[in-house]
C-alpha cells in the first residue's frame, strides 16, 4: 500500500483519509488488521512495526479514538482552566482577595479544539505519517467502518460507500467503547449531551456553556464534568441512582467528595431514579423518584452519563465465533485472546474483563501485549490487579488495588485504616486539607492489598502505592521509606502508621 508523503497538517486528516483510499486495492492481506486506531490499536500497530510485522488499522470516526478526540485530554483542558476561575475566586488565604474572572466559553472551547488537534497530530497522526514512513512496514490506517466478514477478513466500508477487504492473519478487536443510553421513557424524542460532548468538529460538541444542566449518572465523567460546569457558572444538579456517588470506590471517599461537591454549590440528589425526560433544545424537564417522593427537575441542558459499553455490536464478531460477555465486552483471557484463538481484543472493548479498566493507558499496555502474543508469541500476561487509577475533581481521588469490600469478597483476612488529610503536614501548610486517605492490609501479614485517596494531588501519591503494591509491599515499608516533608505523599506513610500508632500525635516527618 502507498502512503502520502508529507506531515499530517491540523485539519488534513479527513483528506488524508481519502486519498490514501484512492491507493487501496480491493484485498490486501496484513501480519495484523486492527479494528479501531485508538491508544489500544496504535500500541498494537507500533508494536508490529517493531517486531517488523504488517498492520493496518481501521476507524470509521476519528483518528487516534475517544482520549484524544472527546476524552481525556480535553476533559482535563477545561477542568483546570475551571479550576482556575473557581480558585481565583475562592483563594485559600487570608490576605488574597478573591477574583471574577472573565469567561469566554466559545474561546475556551476554540482552544480545547486546537490542542486537540495539535496532540493528534503529534500523537498520532505523525506515527502514520512522520518519519517512518519510509521504513519497511509503515503504519497504515484506513478510514471507514470495519466489519468481520469472516475470522480472517475485515470489511471496510468508506465514506463514499465503496467497500472492500483486508485480510489479516492475526485480528485486533480495539473498538473502544461509547456512551451508554439508559432506557428512560421520553429519552429517545428529548435532546441530550453525553461524554461526547468534548468532541470537536463533530454535531455533537457542545458550543455554548449551558445556564443550567441536569446531569444522570453519578460516576466519574457526570463529575468531573459536574464539577467542571458548575464552576463555569452553571446550576448543575447531579442524579445518581443508588446510594451514593462512585458507588464502586470506599464509601469514605464517596461521602467526602459528595460534601465537597455540594459545598461548591451543585445539587447532588442520591437515591434518585428518572422515570421520565421530556423538552427541547432549550429546555428539559426530568422526573425522577427521590427517596420515594416524585420531584421535578428543570434545566436548559440534559447529560446522560449512565457510564460506557463496549463497541461490539454489529462488527461480525459473533459470525466470527468471538464470545462476549453479559455486558457485551469481549472476552478474552490473561494473554488477551479471545475464544478465537487468532482474534486478540484490548482496550475499552474487554470492559471489566480479566480485572480491566476502561481507561486509556490499560489499552495502550495491553494493545502491546496483544501484538506481541499474536506476532510474536510472547506469552505474555496482562498484570490488571495493580492498576492506578485517578479521578479528575478537585480535589482528585486515586485509588489502586482493593477496597476493604473488595478485599473481604476475595476471602482476603484484611484490616483498614482511614485518617483525614487534615493530619498531613502538607495539606495545613498549603491550607487544602480537603479529603481521605485509606489503606486497606491483608493480616497478618500487613501486605498492602488496596489504597484510596481524595485529595490534592491524590492522582500523583498513588503512583508510589501501585509500585510498592507492585513489589508486595507491606505498611512497614511505608513507615520505613523516609518521604519528602512536606508532601502529600506523606499522607501514605501516616496512614500506613495509623495502624500501630496515634498519628494525631506526630512531631515533624510522620516519625
Ligand atoms: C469524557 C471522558 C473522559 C475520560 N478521561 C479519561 C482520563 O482522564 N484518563 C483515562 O485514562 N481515560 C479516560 N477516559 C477513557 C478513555 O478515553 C478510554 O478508556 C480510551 O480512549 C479507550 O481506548 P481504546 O483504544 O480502547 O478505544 P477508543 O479510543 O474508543 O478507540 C476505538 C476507536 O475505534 C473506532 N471504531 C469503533 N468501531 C469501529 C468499526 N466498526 N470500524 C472502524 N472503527 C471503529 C472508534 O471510532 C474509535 O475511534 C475518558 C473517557 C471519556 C469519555
Amino acid at each position: 500500500m502507498d502512503t502520502i508523503p508529507g506531515k499530517v497538517e491540523t485539519g488534513q486528516l479527513k483528506p488524508l483519509f481519502e486519498a490514501r483510499l484512492q491507493y487501496q486495492s480491493d484485498k490486501e492481506t496484513y501480519d495484523l488488521v486492527i479494528l479501531g486506531s485508538g491508544s489500544a490499536a496504535f500500541a498494537a500497530a507500533i508494536r508490529a512495526k517493531e517486531l517488523g510485522k504488517t498492520a493496518v488499522m481501521t476507524e470509521m470516526r476519528t483518528l487516534g479514538g475517544t482520549c484524544v478526540n472527546r476524552g481525556c485530554l480535553p476533559s482535563k483542558n477545561l477542568i483546570e482552566a475551571a479550576r482556575l476561575v473557581h480558585d481565583a475566586a475562592h483563594p485559600r488565604y487570608p490576605g488574597l482577595t478573591p477574583a471574577q474572572l472573565g469567561i469566554d466559553f466559545s474561546a475556551l472551547v476554540a482552544q480545547k479544539d486546537e490542542i486537540i488537534h495539535e496532540y493528534r497530530d503529534q500523537h498520532y497522526a505523525s506515527i502514520i505519517d512522520g518519519a517512518d514512513e519510509e521504513g519497511p512496514n509503515p503504519i497504515q490506517v484506513v478510514q471507514g467502518s470495519a466489519v468481520l466478514v469472516d475470522p480472517h477478513t475485515v470489511e471496510i466500508s468508506a465514506p463514499d460507500g465503496t467497500l472492500h477487504q483486508l485480510s489479516g492473519d492475526q485480528v485486533l478487536i480495539a473498538t473502544g467503547s461509547s456512551p451508554l443510553t439508559p432506557s428512560i421513557p421520553g429519552l429517545d424524542d428529548t435532546p441530550y449531551l453525553t461524554s461526547d460532548l468534548l468532541t470537536s468538529q463533530e454535531e455533537m460538541e457542545l458550543t455554548e456553556l449551558p445556564r443550567s444542566l441536569i446531569i444522570i449518572g453519578g460516576g466519574y465523567i457526570a463529575l468531573e464534568l459536574g464539577q467542571m460546569f458548575a464552576r463555569f457558572g452553571s446550576e448543575v444538579t447531579i442524579l445518581e441512582r443508588s446510594g451514593r456517588i462512585l458507588k464502586d470506590y470506599e464509601p469514605e471517599i464517596s461521602l467526602a467528595l459528595t460534601d465537597i461537591l455540594r459545598e461548591e454549590g451543585i445539587r447532588l440528589m442520591t437515591h434518585a431514579r428518572v422515570r421520565q425526560v421530556s423538552g427541547n433544545t432549550g429546555e428539559v424537564q426530568v422526573t425522577a423518584e427521590v427517596r420515594g417522593q416524585q420531584r421535578h427537575f428543570q434545566a436548559s441542558k440534559l447529560l446522560v452519563a449512565t457510564g460506557r459499553r463496549p463497541n461490539t455490536d454489529g462488527i461480525g464478531l459473533e459470525r466470527a465465533g468471538v464470545q462476549l460477555d453479559s455486558q457485551g465486552a469481549v472476552i478474552v483471557d490473561a494473554y488477551l485472546r479471545t475464544s478465537v484463538p487468532h482474534i486478540w481484543a484490548a482496550g475499552d472493548v474487554i470492559g471489566r474483563e480479566i480485572e480491566s479498566q476502561m481507561v486509556t493507558p490499560v489499552g495502550a499496555h495491553d494493545g502491546g501485549i496483544a501484538a506481541s502474543n499474536a506476532l510474536a508469541g510472547a506469552n505474555r500476561r496482562v498484570d490488571h490487579p495493580v492498576i492506578p487509577r485517578t479521578i479528575f475533581t478537585d480535589p482528585q481521588v486515586a485509588v489502586v488495588g482493593l477496597t476493604d469490600e473488595e478485599a473481604n469478597a476475595a476471602g482476603i483476612a484484611c484490616q483498614c485504616n482511614t485518617i483525614p488529610l487534615s493530619i498531613v503536614p502538607r495539606a495545613g501548610a498549603i491550607r487544602d486539607t480537603r479529603g481521605v486517605i485509606k489503606m486497606v492490609l491483608e493480616r497478618p501479614t500487613r501486605r498492602v492489598v488496596g489504597v484510596s485517596m481524595l485529595g490534592v494531588n491524590a492522582g500523583e501519591v498513588i503512583h508510589e502505592a501501585a509500585m510498592a503494591m507492585r513489589f508486595g509491599a507491606t505498611a512497614d515499608d511505608f513507615i520505613d521509606m523516609i518521604h519528602v516533608y512536606p508532601t502529600m505523599a506523606e499522607a501514605l506513610k501516616i496512614v500506613a502508621l495509623s495502624f500501630t500508632k496515634d498519628v494525631y500525635k506526630l512531631s515533624c516527618c510522620a516519625s
